[in-house]
């Protein structure tokens, strides 16, 4: 028998070509957006602190740059592969998109994982990974961003070797810097932020009171940290989280019936967003198997942690009570899995809309810095919330107007948006 492991490129390519059919787009068009305009692999020799030297494999993937500069995070992961990076690209384009920034859609990683590296092994990856493409990438071409298990830290060591390379100040190369140099205020609360948003303008469609809902979460990094916090102001009750256990390699829920403490667990989780199981058990927290997050009895489910988590097995597992899915990590939720979830009217708030809080902020940051002028946390969290709020009414006028669902409409959105500007240049 043969085990078919999943393949978010072909989940993303899958998502595509539905839509592709709903807006009724040529084959030129289809064939254009299926597919990355350009991909790069290359290897990162470093010394290791032991004296070794090992070659790690990174990945850029500019997936189409009709509508501006590609914008994407890089990824370390030891389980990252090529195709993971081209489905996330893709999405960023269409991220993008959807909330109207004039950006295109790239990605990059590295198989690696920072849990066995010490510091100055990351800075080398980090420099090594902009060595190795620093011509094919910049302020005006491809601008790169933090994502999983990269942080402010390993975009300054980037930016810095660009600089050294490049010999000159470019701020605008990379987001997601530390505050103090180049970065915007509000970015690292911007993706977690950016997600309440369209969930209270979703709550309030649905009536639904947030003081009388309560949320179950997947992850406890930087999304589901600023989500919850955002969530909690708006008066909802987040009653289970989970994370990875890097020493058990498995996943752990962690569960209070009269809501979670988000500062006393945020003190005992690591700075990979791992949350200590003894100090939590003493907090009074259930700990239940990882996968418990999906099957608790609330009113709003956050997926925050990686792709492929709702899927065909698990989406009958959800329970009645669940009303919205709000999708923090990108592709969380399997096309069979969404089949469910429609079929349940469930509302769901796509990944590519409701964590476009980050690339926004990033958008602001790339404009301050490139005008090397700073605007204040206030004006930027309120410069997303418009964004945030007004990309969600579209996708819903679209999703009624259409009667197709949520995640269609921002699809049919989003690439409308990008076939026509490839379109407009002549390309198709
Ligand atoms: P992070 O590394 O800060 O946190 C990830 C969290 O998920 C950690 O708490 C980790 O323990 C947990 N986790 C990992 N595997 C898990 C599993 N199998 N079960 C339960 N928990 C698990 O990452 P992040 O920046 O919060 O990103 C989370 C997701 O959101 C990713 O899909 C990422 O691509 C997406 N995303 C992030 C941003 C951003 O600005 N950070 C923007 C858009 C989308």
């Amino acid at each position: 028998m043969t085990i078919k492991t999943f393949n978010p490129f072909e989940m993303a390519r899958k998502q595509f070509d539905h839509v592709a059919d709903i807006l009724g787009l040529n084959q030129a068009t289809r064939d254009l957006l299926g597919s990355p305009m350009r991909e790069f692999t290359f290897s990162i020799p470093v010394r290791m602190d032991d004296g070794s030297v090992n070659i790690f494999r990174g990945f850029r993937v500019q997936h189409n740059d009709a509508r501006g500069p590609g914008k994407g995070g890089i990824r370390f992961h030891p389980m990252e592969t090529i195709d993971t990076v081209r489905a996330l690209a893709m999405w960023m384009t269409w991220k993008c998109a959807v909330v109207d920034i004039p950006l295109g859609g790239s990605k990059g990683g590295v198989i690696c994982d920072p849990h066995n590296l010490s510091q100055r092994e990351l800075e080398q990856i980090c420099r090594g990974w902009v060595r190795q493409i620093s011509r094919l990438i910049g302020p005006n071409i491809d601008i790169p961003a933090p994502d999983v298990m990269t942080n402010p830290q390993s975009m300054l060591w980037m930016l810095d070797e660009y600089e050294t390379i490049h010999g000159g100040k470019y701020p605008g190369f990379i987001t997601g810097k530390p505050v103090s140099i180049g970065g915007s205020q509000g970015r690292k609360e911007a993706t977690g932020y950016g997600l309440a948003f369209p969930l209270r303008e979703a709550m309030k469609d649905l009536n639904l009171k947030p003081s009388n809902t309560e949320a179950s979460v997947q992850g406890f990094g930087n999304v589901a940290k600023f989500t919850i916090e955002m969530y909690q102001r708006l008066g909802g009750k987040v009653v289970c989280v989970s994370s990875w256990d890097q020493k058990e390699g498995a996943s752990t829920s962690f569960f209070k019936r009269d809501g979670i403490d988000l500062d006393a667990l945020a003190k005992i989780t690591d700075h990979l967003g791992g949350i200590d199981k003894t100090r939590a058990r003493e907090l009074g927290y259930d700990i239940l198997p990882g996968e418990d997050w999906i099957t608790r009895d609330v009113d709003i489910l956050i997926p925050a942690a990686l792709e492929n988590q709702i899927t065909g097995e698990n989406a009958g597992t959800i329970s009645k009570r669940v009303k919205i899915i709000a999708e923090g990590a990108n592709g969380p939720t399997t096309p069979e899995a969404d089949a469910v979830l429609t079929e349940r009217d469930i509302f769901v708030l796509p990944d590519f809309l409701a964590n476009a809080g980050g690339v926004t902020c990033s958008y602001f940051e790339q404009v301050q810095s490139n005008m090397n002028y700073y605007w204040g946390r206030d004006e930027i969290l309120s410069k997303l919330d418009t964004k945030m709020t007004s990309a969600y009414v579209d996708v819903v006028n679209v999703s009624k107007k259409r009667k197709i669902s949520m995640r269609d409409a921002a699809y049919v959105i989003s690439v409308g948006r990008v076939a026509q500007a490839c379109v407009d240049r002549g390309w198709v």
